[in-house]
């Protein structure tokens, strides 16, 4: 079950979970801004309604999580996102990342692999705030190629290598982030497409996130 009322108390989680952001080292505003408008609560079972603001990773279903807030606006953050960008997101999971683009006036297209979570987007609460947000049911590894060139790219599974498929699908001067597997956890990647196609790859800090997994799931 899920509950849809922002109280102030919920207010004030996330006013003091963006602060926790800003310690942690985020300073694109944008980002902040979007966090702060976004309640995550919406995103998980009531039962977690007093948690939902930890910087916590939470079980969503399938033995899928919610990216743990820290993530989704340290990957945001390295996307640079400008209003109007075409962005492919792999692995939508609770959609949360998903309307953090959104929020940020990018036009988002997710990929989830997992029918029972990409059925999750028939009861999303934000459809008519967020028309800017295409759902698809897939596999990432495939990318979109109707829909490509991307300006960006964002993997939210720990991909055991760089999908070839997904570099096509990126438009020249256009950047992927991406959680490439190194066992346990994983190093977050900026790649950027130069004009001659030639790939920059830019190396972060690491993460912890479930894998990125070929074929779909009914
Ligand atoms: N962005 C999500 C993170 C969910 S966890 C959130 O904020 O909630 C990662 C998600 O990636 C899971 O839902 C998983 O099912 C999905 N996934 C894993 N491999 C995939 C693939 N090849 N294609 C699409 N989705 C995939």
């Amino acid at each position: 079950m899920r509950t849809y009322e922002d109280t102030y108390q919920h207010k004030g989680l996330r006013k003091r979970l963006v602060d926790l952001l800003k310690e942690k080292g985020i300073t694109d505003e944008q980002v902040l801004d979007a966090i702060n408008a976004i309640p995550r609560h919406y995103f998980l079972d009531s039962a977690f309604d007093k948690i939902a603001y930890e910087d916590r990773a939470f079980p969503i279903g399938e033995s899928q999580t919610i990216s743990q807030p820290y993530t989704v606006a340290y990957q945001t953050q390295l996307l640079q996102i400008k209003r109007s960008e075409k962005v492919l997101e792999i692995g939508t999971g609770s959609i949360y990342q998903t309307t953090v683009l959104a929020e940020l006036g990018a036009r988002v297209f997710t990929i989830e692999r997992q029918k029972k979570l990409y059925d999750l987007q028939k009861d999303y609460y934000f459809r008519n705030k967020y028309p800017n947000i295409k759902f698809f049911f897939g596999d990432g590894f495939e990318g979109l190629p109707t829909f490509a060139p991307f300006d960006k790219i964002i993997i939210t599974a720990a991909a055991p290598f760089i999908p070839p498929k997904l570099i096509q699908q990126l438009k020249p001067g256009g950047m992927m982030v991406i959680p490439v597997d190194e066992g346990d956890s994983q190093r977050m990647l900026r790649l950027t497409k130069e004009a001659d196609g030639s790939i920059t790859e830019e190396a972060f800090e690491q993460f912890s996130f479930v894998p990125m997994l070929t074929g779909k799931n009914r």
